[in-house]
Protein backbone atom coordinates (compact mmCIF):
# COMPACT_ATOMS: atom_id res chain seq x y z
CA UNK A 1 0.00 0.00 0.00
CA UNK A 2 1.39 3.53 -0.93
CA UNK A 3 2.69 5.83 2.08
CA UNK A 4 4.92 8.52 0.85
CA UNK A 5 3.23 11.17 -1.55
CA UNK A 6 5.54 12.99 -3.49
CA UNK A 7 4.68 15.28 -6.22
CA UNK A 8 6.38 15.53 -9.51
CA UNK A 9 6.07 18.32 -12.54
CA UNK A 10 6.80 15.81 -15.10
CA UNK A 11 7.29 12.25 -14.14
CA UNK A 12 9.21 10.06 -16.86
CA UNK A 13 8.29 6.00 -17.01
CA UNK A 14 11.43 4.15 -18.58
CA UNK A 15 14.82 4.80 -19.28
CA UNK A 16 15.66 3.64 -23.03
CA UNK A 17 16.61 5.88 -25.79
CA UNK A 18 13.23 7.63 -25.54
CA UNK A 19 12.92 7.84 -22.04
CA UNK A 20 16.55 10.20 -21.58
CA UNK A 21 15.89 11.95 -24.59
CA UNK A 22 12.77 13.25 -23.03
CA UNK A 23 14.45 14.24 -19.89
CA UNK A 24 17.51 15.61 -21.61
CA UNK A 25 14.94 17.74 -22.76
CA UNK A 26 12.23 18.27 -19.72
CA UNK A 27 15.57 19.26 -17.69
CA UNK A 28 16.46 21.67 -19.99
CA UNK A 29 13.05 23.23 -20.07
CA UNK A 30 13.00 23.43 -16.06
CA UNK A 31 10.27 20.83 -15.94
CA UNK A 32 12.42 18.82 -13.03
CA UNK A 33 11.76 16.05 -14.70
CA UNK A 34 11.93 12.56 -12.08
CA UNK A 35 12.90 9.23 -14.21
CA UNK A 36 11.76 5.70 -12.79
CA UNK A 37 14.56 3.14 -14.93
CA UNK A 38 12.12 0.16 -14.72
CA UNK A 39 14.02 -3.01 -14.19
CA UNK A 40 16.09 -2.84 -16.99
CA UNK A 41 17.80 0.58 -16.56
CA UNK A 42 19.07 1.75 -20.09
CA UNK A 43 16.62 -0.89 -21.93
CA UNK A 44 16.62 -2.86 -24.82
CA UNK A 45 20.11 -1.28 -26.01
CA UNK A 46 22.05 -2.37 -23.41
CA UNK A 47 21.34 -5.98 -24.48
CA UNK A 48 22.73 -4.92 -27.42
CA UNK A 49 26.63 -5.30 -28.70
CA UNK A 50 28.18 -2.97 -30.87
CA UNK A 51 25.62 0.27 -32.70
CA UNK A 52 26.70 1.65 -35.45
CA UNK A 53 23.86 3.53 -36.46
CA UNK A 54 23.12 5.94 -33.83
CA UNK A 55 24.41 9.01 -35.11
CA UNK A 56 27.26 11.11 -33.73
CA UNK A 57 29.23 8.25 -32.95
CA UNK A 58 31.31 7.55 -36.08
CA UNK A 59 33.41 4.23 -34.75
CA UNK A 60 30.50 2.95 -33.30
CA UNK A 61 29.67 2.24 -29.65
CA UNK A 62 28.11 -0.55 -27.45
CA UNK A 63 24.61 -0.13 -26.33
CA UNK A 64 25.32 0.28 -22.54
CA UNK A 65 28.14 2.85 -23.04
CA UNK A 66 25.80 4.52 -24.95
CA UNK A 67 22.78 4.51 -22.47
CA UNK A 68 25.82 5.29 -20.08
CA UNK A 69 25.76 8.10 -21.87
CA UNK A 70 22.31 8.79 -22.27
CA UNK A 71 21.98 8.79 -18.24
CA UNK A 72 24.85 10.89 -17.98
CA UNK A 73 23.66 13.70 -20.62
CA UNK A 74 20.05 13.35 -18.68
CA UNK A 75 21.74 13.95 -15.52
CA UNK A 76 24.00 16.59 -16.19
CA UNK A 77 20.81 18.93 -16.41
CA UNK A 78 19.13 18.16 -13.45
CA UNK A 79 17.15 14.68 -14.25
CA UNK A 80 16.35 12.85 -11.03
CA UNK A 81 17.33 9.55 -12.14
CA UNK A 82 15.94 6.65 -9.62
CA UNK A 83 15.52 2.95 -9.76
CA UNK A 84 12.61 1.78 -9.96
CA UNK A 85 9.79 0.14 -11.27
CA UNK A 86 6.21 1.45 -11.85
CA UNK A 87 3.54 -0.93 -10.73
CA UNK A 88 0.33 1.00 -11.13
CA UNK A 89 -1.29 4.04 -12.29
CA UNK A 90 -4.18 5.88 -11.88
CA UNK A 91 -5.30 8.33 -14.63
CA UNK A 92 -8.56 9.03 -13.43
CA UNK A 93 -8.34 12.78 -12.14
CA UNK A 94 -5.58 15.25 -12.08
CA UNK A 95 -2.58 15.21 -10.88
CA UNK A 96 -2.28 11.59 -12.28
CA UNK A 97 -1.03 9.07 -9.54
CA UNK A 98 1.72 6.65 -9.59
CA UNK A 99 2.78 3.78 -7.63
CA UNK A 100 6.23 2.87 -7.56
CA UNK A 101 7.65 -0.63 -6.42
CA UNK A 102 3.90 -1.13 -4.84
CA UNK A 103 4.89 1.28 -2.11
CA UNK A 104 5.72 4.82 -2.97
CA UNK A 105 2.99 7.36 -4.56
CA UNK A 106 3.55 9.63 -6.90
CA UNK A 107 1.93 12.74 -8.16
CA UNK A 108 2.52 14.52 -11.45
CA UNK A 109 1.22 16.95 -13.80
CA UNK A 110 2.23 15.36 -16.75
CA UNK A 111 3.54 11.46 -17.32
CA UNK A 112 5.81 10.68 -20.35
CA UNK A 113 5.62 7.20 -20.90
CA UNK A 114 8.76 5.65 -22.51
CA UNK A 115 8.49 1.86 -21.53
CA UNK A 116 9.50 0.51 -24.94
CA UNK A 117 8.93 -3.00 -26.04
CA UNK A 118 10.38 -6.95 -25.50
CA UNK A 119 11.60 -8.76 -28.37
CA UNK A 120 9.93 -12.13 -27.96
CA UNK A 121 12.58 -14.85 -28.09
CA UNK A 122 11.82 -19.18 -28.74
CA UNK A 123 12.83 -19.44 -25.26
CA UNK A 124 15.75 -21.83 -25.89
CA UNK A 125 19.20 -21.52 -23.90
CA UNK A 126 21.10 -21.35 -26.33
CA UNK A 127 19.76 -18.23 -27.87
CA UNK A 128 20.28 -16.86 -24.55
CA UNK A 129 23.42 -18.15 -24.76
CA UNK A 130 24.73 -16.62 -28.03
CA UNK A 131 22.85 -13.50 -27.62
CA UNK A 132 24.95 -10.93 -28.87
CA UNK A 133 27.72 -13.42 -30.66
CA UNK A 134 25.62 -14.20 -33.68
CA UNK A 135 21.97 -14.33 -32.12
CA UNK A 136 20.26 -11.02 -32.42
CA UNK A 137 16.63 -9.92 -32.34
CA UNK A 138 17.35 -6.95 -34.93
CA UNK A 139 18.27 -7.66 -38.11
CA UNK A 140 18.36 -3.52 -38.84
CA UNK A 141 20.93 -3.23 -35.81
CA UNK A 142 23.15 -5.94 -36.61
CA UNK A 143 22.87 -7.61 -40.36
CA UNK A 144 25.78 -5.77 -40.82
CA UNK A 145 28.05 -7.88 -38.93
CA UNK A 146 27.33 -10.68 -41.53
CA UNK A 147 28.04 -9.09 -44.34
CA UNK A 148 28.74 -12.12 -47.02
CA UNK A 149 27.94 -14.78 -44.60
CA UNK A 150 24.95 -17.10 -44.42
CA UNK A 151 21.95 -16.38 -42.03
CA UNK A 152 18.88 -18.08 -40.81
CA UNK A 153 15.54 -16.14 -39.70
CA UNK A 154 12.72 -17.65 -37.58
CA UNK A 155 9.29 -15.50 -37.82
CA UNK A 156 6.90 -15.29 -40.73
CA UNK A 157 5.08 -11.88 -40.40
CA UNK A 158 5.92 -8.80 -42.03
CA UNK A 159 8.84 -8.10 -39.53
CA UNK A 160 10.59 -11.36 -40.76
CA UNK A 161 9.47 -10.69 -43.97
CA UNK A 162 11.17 -7.45 -43.96
CA UNK A 163 14.26 -8.12 -42.07
CA UNK A 164 14.67 -11.65 -44.24
CA UNK A 165 14.59 -8.96 -47.42
CA UNK A 166 17.35 -5.99 -45.51
CA UNK A 167 19.44 -9.32 -44.87
CA UNK A 168 19.68 -10.90 -48.61
CA UNK A 169 20.89 -7.27 -49.66
CA UNK A 170 23.64 -7.99 -46.78
CA UNK A 171 24.26 -11.36 -47.00
CA UNK A 172 25.20 -14.40 -49.04
CA UNK A 173 22.56 -16.59 -48.41
CA UNK A 174 19.17 -16.36 -46.01
CA UNK A 175 17.34 -19.16 -44.51
CA UNK A 176 13.92 -18.57 -43.40
CA UNK A 177 11.99 -20.84 -41.04
CA UNK A 178 8.88 -20.82 -40.72
CA UNK A 179 6.68 -23.08 -38.37
CA UNK A 180 3.72 -23.36 -40.81
CA UNK A 181 2.83 -23.80 -44.13
CA UNK A 182 2.06 -20.19 -44.66
CA UNK A 183 3.21 -16.96 -44.05
CA UNK A 184 1.48 -14.70 -41.60
CA UNK A 185 3.11 -11.55 -43.61
CA UNK A 186 1.13 -9.57 -46.08
CA UNK A 187 0.49 -10.55 -49.90
CA UNK A 188 3.09 -8.00 -50.94
CA UNK A 189 5.95 -8.84 -48.37
CA UNK A 190 5.59 -12.29 -49.08
CA UNK A 191 5.98 -11.67 -52.72
CA UNK A 192 9.38 -9.28 -51.89
CA UNK A 193 10.60 -12.95 -49.77
CA UNK A 194 9.59 -15.21 -52.86
CA UNK A 195 10.89 -12.86 -55.35
CA UNK A 196 14.78 -12.56 -53.18
CA UNK A 197 16.95 -15.48 -54.76
CA UNK A 198 19.18 -15.66 -51.72
CA UNK A 199 16.02 -16.53 -49.69
CA UNK A 200 15.57 -19.99 -49.35
CA UNK A 201 12.12 -20.17 -47.37
CA UNK A 202 11.49 -23.24 -45.13
CA UNK A 203 8.40 -24.22 -44.55
CA UNK A 204 6.89 -26.13 -41.22
CA UNK A 205 9.91 -25.63 -39.66
CA UNK A 206 10.72 -25.51 -35.95
CA UNK A 207 14.23 -24.31 -34.66
CA UNK A 208 15.93 -27.00 -31.87
CA UNK A 209 18.44 -25.84 -30.80
CA UNK A 210 21.20 -22.43 -32.05
CA UNK A 211 24.73 -24.43 -32.48
CA UNK A 212 28.33 -22.61 -31.08
CA UNK A 213 31.42 -23.16 -30.97
CA UNK A 214 31.04 -21.90 -27.44
CA UNK A 215 32.18 -18.00 -28.69
CA UNK A 216 30.12 -17.74 -31.92
CA UNK A 217 27.25 -19.08 -33.55
CA UNK A 218 28.09 -22.33 -36.36
CA UNK A 219 24.74 -23.45 -37.04
CA UNK A 220 21.15 -23.58 -36.43
CA UNK A 221 19.23 -27.68 -35.84
CA UNK A 222 15.67 -27.32 -36.90
CA UNK A 223 13.20 -29.80 -37.06
CA UNK A 224 10.27 -30.84 -39.52
CA UNK A 225 7.02 -30.62 -37.35
CA UNK A 226 5.01 -33.36 -40.21
CA UNK A 227 8.17 -35.35 -40.36
CA UNK A 228 10.26 -35.32 -37.18
CA UNK A 229 13.00 -34.92 -39.37
CA UNK A 230 16.47 -33.32 -37.58
CA UNK A 231 18.37 -30.99 -39.90
CA UNK A 232 21.60 -28.69 -39.03
CA UNK A 233 21.75 -25.63 -40.98
CA UNK A 234 25.78 -23.80 -40.85
CA UNK A 235 25.04 -20.46 -40.77
CA UNK A 236 26.56 -17.44 -38.87
CA UNK A 237 23.77 -15.71 -37.57
CA UNK A 238 20.36 -16.22 -36.39
CA UNK A 239 17.56 -13.55 -36.21
CA UNK A 240 14.68 -14.06 -33.96
CA UNK A 241 11.80 -12.18 -35.86
CA UNK A 242 8.79 -13.36 -34.01
CA UNK A 243 7.17 -10.05 -32.86
CA UNK A 244 7.52 -7.76 -29.95
CA UNK A 245 5.58 -7.09 -26.71
CA UNK A 246 4.99 -3.67 -26.03
CA UNK A 247 5.16 -3.24 -22.30
CA UNK A 248 1.85 -1.79 -20.90
CA UNK A 249 0.35 -3.79 -19.05
CA UNK A 250 -0.01 -1.79 -16.71
CA UNK A 251 -1.57 0.84 -18.32
CA UNK A 252 -4.15 -1.03 -19.60
CA UNK A 253 -8.09 0.43 -18.79
CA UNK A 254 -6.47 3.73 -19.24
CA UNK A 255 -5.19 4.02 -22.14
CA UNK A 256 -6.30 3.30 -25.66
CA UNK A 257 -4.10 0.41 -27.26
CA UNK A 258 -4.33 -1.27 -30.36
CA UNK A 259 -4.76 -4.56 -30.47
CA UNK A 260 -1.04 -6.35 -29.64
CA UNK A 261 -0.88 -3.11 -27.08
CA UNK A 262 0.83 -0.34 -28.21
CA UNK A 263 -0.30 2.62 -27.02
CA UNK A 264 -1.86 4.80 -29.70
CA UNK A 265 -1.06 8.49 -29.61
CA UNK A 266 -2.60 11.02 -31.83
CA UNK A 267 -1.13 11.32 -35.56
CA UNK A 268 1.88 13.35 -35.32
CA UNK A 269 2.42 13.98 -31.58
CA UNK A 270 2.87 12.12 -28.37
CA UNK A 271 -0.50 12.79 -27.23
CA UNK A 272 -2.37 9.58 -25.47
CA UNK A 273 -6.17 9.97 -24.92
CA UNK A 274 -5.18 11.21 -21.43
CA UNK A 275 -4.38 14.75 -20.70
CA UNK A 276 -1.15 15.01 -19.46
CA UNK A 277 0.23 12.09 -20.48
CA UNK A 278 2.36 11.16 -23.52
CA UNK A 279 3.64 8.11 -24.96
CA UNK A 280 7.16 7.87 -26.89
CA UNK A 281 9.64 5.35 -28.57
CA UNK A 282 8.85 1.79 -29.07
CA UNK A 283 5.75 1.77 -26.68
CA UNK A 284 3.91 3.70 -29.37
CA UNK A 285 5.62 2.96 -31.89
CA UNK A 286 5.34 -1.22 -33.78
CA UNK A 287 7.25 0.03 -37.28
CA UNK A 288 10.20 2.09 -36.95
CA UNK A 289 11.52 0.68 -33.43
CA UNK A 290 14.70 1.87 -33.85
CA UNK A 291 16.78 3.92 -31.13
CA UNK A 292 17.16 7.00 -33.41
CA UNK A 293 13.86 7.07 -33.68
CA UNK A 294 12.52 6.67 -29.87
CA UNK A 295 14.94 9.46 -29.19
CA UNK A 296 13.58 11.48 -31.74
CA UNK A 297 9.69 10.87 -30.05
CA UNK A 298 11.29 11.39 -26.34
CA UNK A 299 11.99 15.13 -27.77
CA UNK A 300 8.43 15.24 -29.03
CA UNK A 301 7.04 13.85 -25.84
CA UNK A 302 9.35 16.29 -23.43
CA UNK A 303 8.27 19.39 -25.85
CA UNK A 304 4.28 17.75 -25.70
CA UNK A 305 4.57 17.67 -21.82
CA UNK A 306 6.04 21.54 -21.88
CA UNK A 307 3.64 22.73 -23.97
CA UNK A 308 0.86 21.37 -22.52
CA UNK A 309 2.02 22.94 -18.91
CA UNK A 310 2.32 26.42 -20.29
CA UNK A 311 -1.11 26.09 -22.05
CA UNK A 312 -2.35 25.02 -18.73
CA UNK A 313 -0.88 28.09 -16.91
CA UNK A 314 -2.67 30.13 -19.53
CA UNK A 315 -5.39 28.17 -19.21
CA UNK A 316 -6.17 27.38 -22.34
CA UNK A 317 -7.19 24.13 -22.63
CA UNK A 318 -5.37 21.26 -24.85
CA UNK A 319 -7.61 18.65 -26.15
CA UNK A 320 -5.70 15.26 -26.78
P1 LIG B 1 3.50 -10.89 -35.98
O1 LIG B 1 2.87 -11.21 -34.68
O2 LIG B 1 2.66 -10.35 -37.09
O3 LIG B 1 4.18 -12.22 -36.56
C1 LIG B 1 4.95 -13.04 -35.75
C2 LIG B 1 5.41 -14.21 -36.60
O4 LIG B 1 6.29 -15.00 -35.81
C3 LIG B 1 4.27 -15.11 -37.06
O5 LIG B 1 4.49 -15.51 -38.38
C4 LIG B 1 4.39 -16.30 -36.10
O6 LIG B 1 4.03 -17.54 -36.68
C5 LIG B 1 5.87 -16.35 -35.84
N1 LIG B 1 6.16 -16.97 -34.56
C6 LIG B 1 5.68 -16.62 -33.34
N2 LIG B 1 6.20 -17.42 -32.38
C7 LIG B 1 7.01 -18.28 -33.03
C8 LIG B 1 7.83 -19.36 -32.62
N3 LIG B 1 7.93 -19.69 -31.34
N4 LIG B 1 8.52 -20.04 -33.55
C9 LIG B 1 8.44 -19.70 -34.85
N5 LIG B 1 7.69 -18.70 -35.32
C10 LIG B 1 6.99 -18.00 -34.42
O7 LIG B 1 4.74 -9.92 -35.63
P2 LIG B 1 5.55 -8.92 -36.56
O8 LIG B 1 6.62 -8.37 -35.70
O9 LIG B 1 5.94 -9.55 -37.82
O10 LIG B 1 4.52 -7.75 -36.89
C11 LIG B 1 3.89 -6.99 -35.84
C12 LIG B 1 2.93 -5.98 -36.46
O11 LIG B 1 3.67 -4.96 -37.15
C13 LIG B 1 2.01 -6.63 -37.50
O12 LIG B 1 0.77 -6.02 -37.42
C14 LIG B 1 2.68 -6.28 -38.80
O13 LIG B 1 1.78 -6.26 -39.89
C15 LIG B 1 3.28 -4.90 -38.51
N6 LIG B 1 4.44 -4.65 -39.35
C16 LIG B 1 4.23 -4.06 -40.57
C17 LIG B 1 5.29 -3.83 -41.41
C18 LIG B 1 5.03 -3.20 -42.73
O14 LIG B 1 3.88 -2.90 -43.03
N7 LIG B 1 6.03 -2.98 -43.56
C19 LIG B 1 6.68 -4.19 -41.07
C20 LIG B 1 6.77 -4.83 -39.78
C21 LIG B 1 5.68 -5.05 -38.98
P3 LIG B 1 2.50 -17.91 -37.04
O15 LIG B 1 2.19 -17.11 -38.27
O16 LIG B 1 2.58 -19.36 -37.26
O17 LIG B 1 1.69 -17.52 -35.84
Amino acid sequence: MSQEVEHVECLIIGSGPAGYTAAIYAARADLKPVMYTGMEPGGQLTQTTEVDNFPGYPNGITGPEMMEDFRKQAERFGTDVRFGYVSSVDFSSLPHKVVVDDIKTITADTVIISTGATAKWLGLPSEQKYNGFGVSACAVCDGFFFKGQDVAIVGAGDTAAEEATYLAKLCKKVYMLVRRDEFRASKAMVHRVMNTPNIEVIYNTETKEILGNGKNVTGVKVVNNQTGAETDIPVEGFFVAIGHKPNTDIFKGWLDMDDTGYLKTVPGSTLTNVEGVFASGDVQDSYYRQAVTAAGSGCMAALDAERYLAAKEHDVKVVS
